[in-house]
């Protein structure tokens, strides 16, 4: 785990700023998938725009990755690469992308559907959103830790999904990755406690069959062992008094046909 930096309220507000550009750029992403569309081609769509705000693709170089977006088809849970797979009808996509813009980055990844996807798939999605959600709601100041990673576990679980172990959430700021990190699975009351100018990303991936996952031969994308699809949603989120604080939104994404709701 990484070292634990606490931010003040202007460096809150620059992660921000970072965050709504990664924000924007999902729901230009998500405005062109549609079956046909190769995933190098998002990529393009999403290097371009956050280019055109000012701000550098985070994952671009990071530790040699190739793309701006993480792009995980289906079985692939995370940390795909864009390459030349034209997406069809009834795959889901994780989009993940992050931006730095004055030295401050922000992370955020949605999971899309192509065309018309199946109610199992389409209730994984939900399941998965919704999640995230909980875990949000509970990274108040006051709490812990653990009571992030608890109420997404139950959650996923509650609905007989697998939550992987391997990949975590994490702190996020003048880095990528930072300390703490944010598990997915964990206990009520156990860990750091919350306080302000903590800002963390909280990424559920949460897959259809067993939490179980490989990592491929290119080094980068993480699967599902058993080959049943996963999903994906990502916040970065400060914490506060009383109510999350939530640096990124889905609310542009949810406008596209891609966004199930
Ligand atoms: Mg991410
Ligand atoms: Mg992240």
């Amino acid at each position: 785990m990484g070292k634990i930096y606490y931010k003040t309220e202007s460096e809150i507000e620059k992660i921000h700023q970072s965050s709504l550009i990664v924000s924007n750029t999902l729901a230009e992403v998500g405005k062109s998938i549609e079956p046909g569309i190769t995933t190098v081609e998002l990529d393009k769509i999403a290097e371009s725009y956050i280019l055109s705000r000012g701000a550098k693709p985070a994952f671009k170089g990071y530790r040699g990755f190739p793309g701006t977006l993480c792009v995980s088809v289906n079985a692939q849970v995370v940390h795909g690469m864009p390459g030349l797979y034209k997406l069809k009808e009834g795959d889901i996509i994780s989009v993940d992308c992050g931006a730095v813009l004055d030295g401050w980055y922000g992370d955020s990844a949605y999971t899309f559907a192509v065309g018309k996807i199946s109610d199992e798939i389409k209730q994984l999605l939900k399941v998965t959103k919704e999640a995230l959600q909980l875990g949000v709601n509970a990274a108040i100041e006051g709490a812990r830790l653990g009571d992030v990673c608890s109420a997404v576990q139950q959650h996923a679980e509650s609905h007989k999904y697998g939550v992987v172990r391997e990949l975590v959430g994490h702190g996020i700021g003048r880095s990528l990755h930072e300390g703490p990190d944010v598990p997915n699975y964990g206990k009520r009351g156990n860990g750091m406690k919350l306080v302000r100018g903590l800002v963390i990303a909280i990424e559920p991936m949460i897959n259809m069959g067993k939490k179980e996952v490989n990592q491929e031969d290119d080094g980068w994308t993480i699967t599902t062992k058993d080959g049943l699809p996963s999903a994906h949603f990502e916040h970065t989120v400060a914490i506060a008094k009383g109510k999350p604080e939530i640096l990124t939104t889905f609310e542009e994404i949810e406008k596209t046909k891609a966004a199930q709701l």
